[in-house]
């Protein structure tokens, strides 16, 4: 019988992060202030990030070296299994070989806490006492308040309030690590009082959320601002997951056909597929890498590439990425965590050149395939994981008819 699973070692273990900027085709676009629409400048991004994260968001540097700080918090779950889902394969009859790896062995359950760990380390050294976070589904804010306590930093985060509803628990998973959690939009910022002055029954959205975080950030000097996707640094530190996966590979002689993941703000998709997409744009490999969203939040799919900015209240710095237009606010879907109006700078790039391809998935096929899988396989993935499964099943019966 085939090994199961494909395990690494902590020794083995990258040490350092991929960062795919130093291999792009053509240099990514840069950022445009909100107020000016001229690029910004490192002083620009100052008051809401930490000198290091910003200077790793515009680093061209193609290694960076992992501090042993977090590299030390990373091994309570790292390194992750990479799994041969073999019951799954019976199940369909598919002659393919399906692989997942597995980031739900973090505390907080997903692979958020490979960002939240080193952006919590980074403000820390940078004498930051609070950190300012939106979450949707909650896995977000659930990470950032596990990687906030490990550094002994405070944390306040503003939950979509759709998912504060259907959630409840994960409120008390952020409040167990010492977080403190607010429905938003709320009456704590300008901008969550202005949206419920016109909708006082707003479900809530990313943006919305995004837009009260940095306006409590910016408007407290010991407080900053994290991210939990979309940005450049946010992937490059997820790109530990791929550089893993890549290693796992190795080890049994194979190499991927197709990589498959779900984006919601492109940083698990990012950040497993670029270290395989280095080999696609320098050696010219010929993996399908393909994203999976959700026809209810279509920013592939559907979305326009042009500038737009991050958040609802026009706020953030204008990003150029597929977008459904900031002032979207998708349908209350259960996967919480794929609705956001744009993507990643990076991963939209890639798209837009042919690199990558995109898939819309109504939900409900997605979750008939999140039941076969815990079905066959054992486990219950998230619902943002459902829509990469359903892709894979759909590949992998594809394969039958050739
Ligand atoms: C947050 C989250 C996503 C979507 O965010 P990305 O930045 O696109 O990765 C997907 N799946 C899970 C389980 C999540 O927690």
């Amino acid at each position: 019988m085939a090994e199961k699973r494909v395990m690494l070692s902590y020794q083995e273990m990258p040490k350092q992060w991929y960062n795919i900027a130093a291999d792009l085709p053509t240099p990514l676009s840069p950022p445009l202030h909100p107020g000016t629409l001229k690029p910004l400048g490192p002083e620009d991004l100052a008051p809401i990030f930490p000198m290091a994260l910003i200077e790793q968001e515009v680093s061209t540097q193609r290694w960076i070296d992992i501090p042993e700080e977090v590299l030390e918090v990373y091994s309570i779950y790292r390194p992750t299994p990479l799994v041969r889902a073999r019951f799954l394969e019976q199940y369909l009859g598919t002659p393919a070989r399906l692989y997942f790896k597995d980031e739900s062995h973090s505390p907080p359950g997903s692979h958020k806490p490979n960002t939240a760990i080193p952006q919590a380390y980074y403000n820390k050294r940078e004498g930051v006492k609070r950190l300012c976070t939106e979450t949707g589904a909650g896995q977000w804010g659930s990470a950032l308040a596990f990687g906030t306590n490990r550094f002994g930093l405070k944390c306040t985060v503003y939950m979509v309030r759709v998912s504060y509803e259907q959630k409840p628990y994960r409120k008390s998973l952020m409040q167990t690590w010492g977080a403190e959690v607010f429905p938003s939009p709320t009456d704590r910022t300008n901008s969550g009082r202005s949206i419920r002055e016109k909708d006082p029954n707003s479900l809530g959205s990313l943006g919305i959320a995004i837009s009260e975080a940095v306006e409590d950030a910016a408007t407290h000097a010991d407080a900053k601002y994290s991210l939990g996707s979309v940005l450049n640094h946010v992937l490059l530190h997820q790109t530990i997951v791929g550089l893993e996966t890549k290693k796992q590979f190795q080890k049994i002689g194979e190499y991927p056909d197709i990589l498959i993941g779900c984006v919601g703000g492109g940083s698990n998709f990012g950040g497993f597929m670029m270290p395989f997409m280095h080999d696609k744009i320098v050696e010219g490999k010929k993996t399908r890498i393909i994203a999976a969203e959700p026809t209810a939040c279509p920013t592939l799919t559907k979305g326009v590439y042009r500038y737009d900015f991050g958040d609802t209240a026009k706020m953030t710095p204008l990003l150029l990425m597929y977008t459904l237009g900031h002032s979207f606010v998708p349908a209350g879907i259960h996967a919480g965590g794929l609705r956001y109006h744009g993507d990643a700078p990076l991963l939209c790039k890639l798209y837009n050149e042919g690199f990558v391809e995109a898939v819309g998935l109504h939900q409900n096929p997605a979750f008939e395939a999140a039941m076969i899988f815990a079905r066959t396989e054992g486990m219950i993935p998230a619902p943002e994981t459902a829509h990469a499964i359903k892709v894979m099943i759909d590949e992998a019966l594809k394969c039958k008819e050739t």
